[in-house]
C-alpha cells in the first residue's frame, strides 16, 4: 500500500481497489445493542427532533392508537444500534465488520474524510420499549475512485440486518458513505458554501423618513410592527398616509400587528442584481391578519418554496441594515392528529412546505440524541480543521426529520414503511432547511411522497418515504 495522501500508480489503484472489494458479501458478527429500546432515548430523540407525535411519548395517546402501546420513531432504526464514544478498535465486534476493515484501509490509504451519501431503510415493524436490537453488517460494495465534489474517494456500501430478541427481523438498512482525500475537492477552500454568511454583502439603501411614517421605523426599533390606524374609522393603511381614504380624516394612530399573515403574491427577481439583496430573494406582498397588506421579503426558505397562500409570520432582523427591518418567514405547518385516509390521499397532492431552522442547537442536540458522536456534528474548530466551513447535520437527524415531516403531513397513526434519502449539500448552522414534497403513488393504503429538502446552498436531502394509512380518517 501506498503512503499516506500520495496517488497510487494506475497498477497499484487496481490491487488497492480490489483487496477493498475482497470483503464484498461477508458478513460481520452479531452486534447486540448496548440498551434495549426505552423512552427515555426516545424522549430525548423527540425532544431533539421536535416531534410531538403522541405514539412516541404519551402512553394514553399511544395505547389508544393502532400501536397499543409506546413505539419508537423508525428512524431511530440505526440509533440503537450506535456503539457510543468507544473508539472501534477497543471495539471487538466492530473491529470485525467487514466495513470497518475497508474504512481504515481506505484511512491508511489518505482518504481520512468521511460523509454519509445515502441511507435506506425497510421497517418491518416498529420497536418498542424492551426490545434488545441484533445487527448484522455486509459489506455490499466498494467503489472505484470516483471525483467528486468533496474529493476524490471510495463510496462504500454496507447493508445491516435487524433483528429482535426472538431472532425476528425487524428492520434492514442500506447505507453508503464516500471516504475521501481532504482537500481534493471543488473548491477546497470553506468559502464554497458558508462564505455566504462570513463575507458581509453591502448594506441595503436607507429608508426615507417623514413625520408621518417615523412611528413605523421606531416600532420596529422597539420590536413592533405597527399598521397605521384612523382614528375617525378605524382603517388601517400602509404604507401610512396623510389623510384618510375612508372618511378623510388627518387624524391617525397605529395598531400592533400580531405578525401573522399569508403570502398574497411574490415574485423572485433575477435581473438586474442588486447584492444588498441577495440573490436569490424573494419579495412578498404579505397579508396580515389584521387585514392589511405589506410589501417585504419572505426569508429562510428557497424561493422555489414560496407559494402563494403560505401562512407567514414575522420576523425583525438587522439584515445588512443600519435599522431593523420587517421579514416575513413561512410557519412550521401543524401536525395532523387525525390521520388521513387513503381514500383522501391523491397522486400529485403536495405537502405544505415546512421551514426546519437550522440552529447549532439542533445539530448537536440530534447527532447527540442519534448517539452520533462524530467530531464533525457538535465541535466547529474540528469540524473546520477537516475543511468544513462549521458543523454540519448529521444523516440519522436528516432521517428524523424527513419522517417527521411526512407522519406530520399524514398523521399519528401513518406507519412507515419506508425512508429511502440520499444527500446533498450540508445543512450547516444558521440556515433554514425547507421541506417540501409530493405525492408519487397512492394504491390500497399505501402511499409514496416524493421529498425534498433544500437550504440556501442547495438540496441537502432528496428521497422518498413510503407509508401504510387506514382507509378512513383515523384520530
Ligand atoms: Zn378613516
Amino acid at each position: 500500500m501506498n503512503e499516506k495522501g500520495q496517488s497510487m500508480s494506475e497498477s497499484e489503484g487496481r490491487n488497492f481497489v480490489s483487496e477493498l472489494r475482497a470483503g464484498i458479501g461477508e458478513s460481520g458478527p452479531v452486534w447486540v445493542a448496548r440498551d434495549p429500546v426505552n423512552t427515555a432515548m426516545i424522549r430525548h430523540w423527540c425532544d431533539a427532533m421536535e416531534d410531538h407525535n403522541p405514539v412516541y411519548t404519551d402512553p394514553e395517546a399511544a395505547a389508544s392508537s393502532i400501536h397499543q402501546g409506546i413505539v419508537a420513531p423508525p428512524a431511530m432504526l440505526m440509533a440503537w444500534a450506535m456503539r457510543g464514544l468507544e473508539p472501534p478498535e477497543a471495539n471487538a465486534s466492530e473491529a470485525r465488520d467487514p466495513g470497518s476493515g475497508v474504512y481504515r484501509a481506505l484511512d491508511t490509504a489518505g482518504y481520512t474524510s468521511v460523509v454519509a451519501t445515502n441511507s435506506e431503510h425497510d421497517y418491518l415493524r416498529y420497536l418498542r420499549p424492551g426490545d434488545e436490537l441484533h445487527s448484522t453488517q455486509t459489506l455490499e460494495d466498494v467503489s472505484e475512485e470516483k471525483k467528486t465534489g468533496l474529493g476524490i474517494g471510495h463510496f462504500v456500501t454496507t447493508r445491516t440486518e435487524y433483528r429482535d430478541q426472538t431472532g425476528e427481523p425487524v428492520g434492514r438498512m442500506l447505507f453508503r458513505i464516500l471516504k475521501f482525500r481532504p482537500g481534493t475537492g471543488r473548491g477546497a477552500a470553506p468559502s464554497a458554501s458558508g462564505g455566504e454568511a462570513l463575507s458581509a454583502p453591502p448594506m441595503r439603501p436607507e429608508p426615507g423618513i417623514s413625520r408621518d411614517t417615523e412611528f413605523f421605523w421606531q416600532g420596529l426599533e422597539a420590536g413592533e410592527l405597527r399598521i397605521q390606524k384612523c382614528a375617525g374609522c378605524s382603517l388601517l393603511h400602509h404604507p401610512p398616509m396623510v389623510r384618510c381614504p375612508g372618511c378623510g380624516s388627518y387624524d391617525f394612530g397605529w395598531t400592533c400587528s400580531s405578525g401573522r399573515g399569508t403570502v398574497y403574491s411574490h415574485v423572485e427577481p433575477v435581473h438586474p442584481k442588486f447584492p444588498a439583496f441577495g440573490p436569490p430573494y424573494v419579495v412578498g406582498l404579505v397579508e396580515l391578519a389584521e387585514g392589511t397588506r405589506l410589501l417585504t421579503n419572505i426569508v429562510d426558505v428557497h424561493p422555489a418554496g414560496v407559494q402563494v397562500g403560505m401562512p407567514v409570520e414575522l420576523v425583525i432582523r438587522r439584515q445588512n441594515s443600519e435599522r431593523p427591518l420587517p421579514f416575513f418567514r413561512p410557519i412550521r405547518p401543524e401536525r395532523r392528529t387525525t390521520t388521513l385516509g387513503s381514500a383522501s390521499i391523491r397522486v400529485g397532492d403536495g405537502l405544505p412546505a415546512c421551514p426546519i431552522p437550522i440552529t447549532a442547537t439542533l445539530i448537536v442536540s440530534t447527532a447527540i440524541a442519534s448517539r452520533d458522536y462524530q467530531d464533525v456534528h457538535h465541535d466547529r474548530e474540528l469540524a473546520i480543521e477537516r475543511g468544513s466551513p462549521d458543523i454540519f447535520m448529521n444523516i440519522l437527524t436528516t432521517s428524523g426529520l424527513c419522517a417527521r415531516y411526512v407522519t406530520d403531513w399524514a398523521g399519528p397513526e401513518a406507519v412507515v414503511k419506508r425512508l429511502s434519502i440520499r444527500l446533498g449539500v450540508p445543512n450547516y448552522p444558521h440556515d433554514t432547511m425547507t421541506m417540501s414534497g409530493s405525492v408519487r403513488a397512492a394504491k390500497a393504503g399505501r402511499v409514496e411522497v416524493d421529498i425534498r429538502g433544500y437550504n440556501r446552498i442547495g438540496d441537502h436531502v432528496t428521497g422518498s418515504v413510503e407509508l401504510e394509512v387506514p382507509p378512513e380518517p383515523a384520530s
